[in-house]
């Protein structure tokens, strides 16, 4: 049973609603679109572990995506935070292309990326630690526990290459790092679970981790030292995803796919990428910025059409977007 299902992370809305609008001259675009493939890639990984995490044993589990938690001031971050019934897992997903040789005596894995260059990275097993010790200290001060929790590296990319290399074989730390298909055997085999057991309920628990979980929230704009002048203004095109549209009898077309929409159609995409970008609150003033409208009165009358909730009047009137993203 997912407690907390896989969605989207809102992270991801803020990039797609950021790269299309960043202008081609801006030097610093491949970075932040690599930023952006990264953190999609890791998405991906995690929901494809949906199928496994449904099957038997952890079908009854309380299954938990994404919980960021804090102790002491620090955060950490669990990809999936498994509750069964005699333990605790903390799943952390790897979605990799290209070749891992994982070195655990080094603490480290060497990533030889699909183009041939090679990364060094942080050892899997050694960062699913950390989160096991945080989340104990966790435990220990919010929901006191005696299940053993049990940590694992999943490799969900089938395609990934992993090399261990003759003097790291036998490493103890090897048996927490599998590839996704063989998750539902091993859950099985770490939980000793009787298939007669019902499925375990821990309200206390499973309400403290919804009630503390923190996801992480970034000022997208300010990460990248970002300016308006950076940014493309106007209604972008969420059909082809790179134009924008012009107006054309009393309509609006994209000058790059030609789909022909109505106002009402592209305010509600263009208001959603200002709140992912600048967040839920507008003015008329800077509506007209943002979408590149001259009339302040064509603004006012789009803007009050949605039946936003406002604060302030008149000139200082701002709209709260939040509403609109529940649609
Ligand atoms: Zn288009």
């Amino acid at each position: 049973m997912f407690i907390k299902p896989i969605v989207k992370p809102n992270i991801l809305f803020q990039y797609e609603a950021l790269l299309p609008r960043l202008r081609e001259s801006y030097p610093n675009k491949p970075a932040i679109l690599s930023d952006y493939k990264r953190i999609l890639a890791g998405y991906y990984g995690e929901k494809s572990l949906q199928y496994y995490l449904s099957r038997s044993p952890s079908a009854n589990y309380q299954k938990f995506h994404s919980i960021r938690l804090s102790i002491n001031g620090n955060y950490f971050q669990m990809d999936f935070l498994l509750i069964a019934p005699e333990k605790i897992f903390i799943l952390e997903v790897k979605n990799i292309a290209g070749t891992l040789k994982i070195q655990p005596s080094l603490q480290q894995v060497e990533w030889t990326n699909t183009q041939g260059i090679t990364k060094i990275l942080p050892d899997f097993v050694i960062q699913a630690e950390s989160q096991k010790t945080q989340l104990n200290e966790w435990l220990n001060k919010h929901c006191p526990s005696n299940k053993p929790i049990e940590t694992l590296v999943i490799i969900a990319n089938q395609s990934c290459q992993l090399v261990i290399p003759k003097e790291e074989q036998g490493h103890p730390s090897l048996d927490s790092i599998i590839r996704s298909p063989y998750l539902p055997a091993k859950l099985d085999s770490l939980s000793k679970t009787n298939t007669n057991v019902k499925p375990h309920q821990n309200p206390k628990l499973q309400q403290q981790i919804l009630t503390q979980d923190c996801p992480q929230t970034l000022n997208i704009l300010k990460n990248y030292d970002l300016s308006d002048s950076d940014l493309i203004s106007g209604f972008r095109c969420t059909c082809c995803s790179e134009g924008f549209f012009v107006r054309w009898n009393r309509k609006w077309k994209c000058y790059s796919c030609e789909v022909v929409k109505k106002t009402s159609e592209i305010v509600h995409p263009l208001l959603m990428d200002f709140r992912h970008l600048h967040g839920p609150l507008i003015t008329n003033y800077q509506f007209r910025r943002f979408a590149s409208v001259t009339s302040s009165s064509q603004a006012y009358k789009t803007l009050r059409s949605l039946n936003l909730p406002t604060i302030g009047t008149k000139k200082s009137t701002t709209y709260n977007l939040e509403m609109l993203a529940k649609l």
